[in-house]
């Protein structure tokens, strides 16, 4: 249930209500918006009469969520939330880009692979150290030393850096190397690790499971925030579907319809969800125009020699060139936001 204060409500009315709120044994939730103040609660919220709240004083209106996600839901936070991370803010309507190798796959690499980022306007710099891979006998990234890597391409360039973590017993050690911890797909409903991820402060990038609905999408998200992580930024990466000539279906209907659903900001990995470098450039225009709040998309300084996911890698030329062709199309929105 969400309860709106009116624009004049005193604090102790807002404390007011929290007090019987939390006397019912339910939690609250405040969300201070530019007019008023919001109250969420969680819980068993039957037992409540959102009438008899609105005559509290103080009270504007009561209703329930009708989303089984409610920290997550627009209704309990009206506006889209921006996550900073390192001064980089994504959310603010300003398109955000992150780009990077699949794979850390050697210092060179990832160095060179950040300057070519950072030269094509990119805002972030992405890089797997431990990686999911369907076979155990593929490579499955530099681990401890490829965070190491990172931390040292993030010194040289300024470019905030992004890695997945898979369980929660590297979380801590990931945490402390990177500025944005990627779910991957795979792990999208591993609840242990979710979470974890709640009781962490850094950001964290939600990847959208290659078969979740929208709704199990953002009760992982639910995941998180219920944790007390407030920073959480979805990423759609393409679903499975009967389609053989790409390796996934980029589901573009599900951003309208999350940010509509939802306060979080939303990314697009076209690089997943199409697979096939040459067909990046087009997705990532398609999701901007859509209303994605930015890209991840997989660069190679050489995507020929790249241990993974090379076919859909971008070389630094291609997104050089898509970053200029998003500046024309997006004239004011390129320059990502800072602090
Ligand atoms: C990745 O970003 O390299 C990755 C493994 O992505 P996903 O989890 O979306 O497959
Ligand atoms: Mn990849």
């Amino acid at each position: 249930m969400i309860i709106v204060m009116s624009k004049d409500a005193a604090p102790e009315q807002v404390a007011a209500v929290v007090t019987k709120i939390e006397y019912s044994e339910l939690k609250t939730h405040l969300v201070y918006g530019e007019d008023n103040i919001v109250i969420g609660v969680i819980g068993q919220t039957e037992r409540l009469n959102p009438e008899q709240i609105e005559a509290w004083p103080g009270v504007q209106r009561a209703a329930r969520v009708k989303h089984p996600f409610k920290l997550a839901s627009r209704d309990f936070h009206p506006a889209t939330t921006v996550v900073n991370v390192g001064g980089v803010k994504v959310g603010t309507g300003k398109p955000v880009v992150i780009a990077g190798p699949c794979s850390v796959e050697n210092r060179n690499q990832i160095l060179e692979s950040a300057r070519e980022a950072k030269k094509a306007g990119a805002h972030m710099l992405r890089g797997g150290a431990f990686k999911p891979r369907s076979s155990p006998y593929s490579f499955q990234g530099l681990e401890g030393e490829g965070l190491k890597l990172l931390a040292e391409a993030r010194e040289a360039t300024g470019l905030p850096v992004v890695s997945e973590v898979m369980d929660p017993v590297n979380l801590h050690t990931i945490a402390q190397h990177v500025d944005v911890l990627q779910v991957g797909a795979r792990n999208m409903q591993n609840f242990h690790l979710l979470k974890e991820l709640g009781k962490v402060d850094k950001p964290v990038l939600l990847k959208r499971g290659m078969a979740a609905t929208i709704e199990e999408w953002l009760m992982s998200a639910e995941y998180i925030l219920a944790g007390g992580n407030s920073n959480v930024i979805l990423c759609e990466r393409g679903i499975r579907t009967f389609e053989t000539y790409t390796r996934n279906t980029l589901d573009l209907n599900a951003i309208p319809v999350v940010k509509e659903l939802s306060h979080l900001p939303v990314l697009v990995d076209p690089s997943h969800g199409i697979g096939v470098a040459r067909h990046v450039k087009p997705m990532a225009k398609a999701a901007l125009a859509a209303g994605a709040d930015g890209l991840i998309i997989e660069m190679h300084p050489h995507p020929e020699e790249a241990i993974s996911d090379g076919k859909q890698s971008l070389t630094p030329a291609m997104l050089m060139e898509l970053m200029n062709e998003l500046a024309g199309m997006f004239p004011s929105a390129m320059v990502s936001e800072t602090v």
